[in-house]
């Protein structure tokens, strides 16, 4: 059977999920400055399923490609997904602009048709701005079936068809498409290797493309949204201690609780 699988990973650089981010003093966002950055969590379920995919189908994966949108220094998570397997990566130096999910999904159907990709996995969604709009946009835009928040992938090789297990309110939908398909990545599909060094130093000699937004001056990415603020959620008042369960039945049953 002739390679015929080419799949897409776009990665995002975040703020550290370990770090609990501060509102900037403008109100306008999360303070970047000297905070730790990573790949998105979900990002890096995508890349272990794209990787564990080849791994299963070797005679049917051409090849991974990961790309990011983002500052110069999303190189390092595109790093990170060529030592965790990825094959090449494109990097879209976006400088500091803050692009919106649309825009990004607009410039990730580009790289889609330039890599000839027929399989994309993304994260389900930003812990940055928990939009979970780009990989359903990208579907849209591209006129493919999605298949989100999945938990289990199996592809079919014989068929080039994907069934997706996906987590829903309650339980577990199973739905099957033909690729190309979009898949979103929920927790629970894997749990992603750790890049070992003697794989990050290979990395180093792995392909990475690097493009600008200017390189895609015929998509729009004006801006639809202004941000009007961004607040903290509300400090939690302090609990009471209580001496015996009786009290706390009692203060249980004033506060209507049970
Ligand atoms: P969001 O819609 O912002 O919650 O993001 C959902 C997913 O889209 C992320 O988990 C990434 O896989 C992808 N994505 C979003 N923004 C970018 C970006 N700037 N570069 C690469 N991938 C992105």
């Amino acid at each position: 059977m002739s390679k015929q699988l080419r799949i897409l990973v776009p990665v995002k650089r975040v703020i550290d999920y370990a770090i609990k981010p501060r509102i900037n003093k403008a109100g306008t966002g999360v303070e970047k400055a000297g905070v730790k950055f990573s790949m998105n969590p979900f990002d890096d379920i995508a890349v272990e399923e794209a990787v564990r995919i080849k791994e299963k189908h070797k005679n049917l994966v051409e090849k991974i490609h990961a790309v990011s949108i983002g500052p110069a220094k999303a190189q390092d998570i595109l790093r990170t997904a060529l030592a965790k397997g990825a094959d090449t990566c494109t990097l879209v130096d976006a400088k500091e602009a803050e692009l919106e999910p649309l825009a990004v999904a607009k410039i990730l159907k580009k790289v889609v048709e330039k890599q000839n990709a027929n399989l994309v996995i993304l994260g389900k969604q930003s812990i940055d701005d928990d939009c979970n709009n780009t990989g359903q946009m990208l579907a849209g835009l591209l006129k493919w079936p999605q298949a989100t928040n999945a938990a289990k992938v199996v592809i079919d090789e014989a068929n080039l068809r994907a069934t997706v297990t996906r987590e829903i309110d309650g339980g577990e939908e199973t739905i099957s498409a033909p690729l190309p398909m979009v898949i979103t990545t929920d927790l629970r599909l894997n749990s992603p290797r750790y890049a070992t060094l003697p794989n990050l130093m290979k990395a180093k000699k792995k392909p990475m493309e690097k493009l600008t937004l200017s390189d895609f001056s015929d998509v729009d990415t004006a801006p639809r949204l202004e941000v009007v603020k961004v607040e903290e959620p509300p400090a939690r008042s302090a609990g009471i201690k209580v001496a015996s369960v009786d009290e706390l039945i009692a203060k249980l049953k004033d506060a209507k609780a049970i």
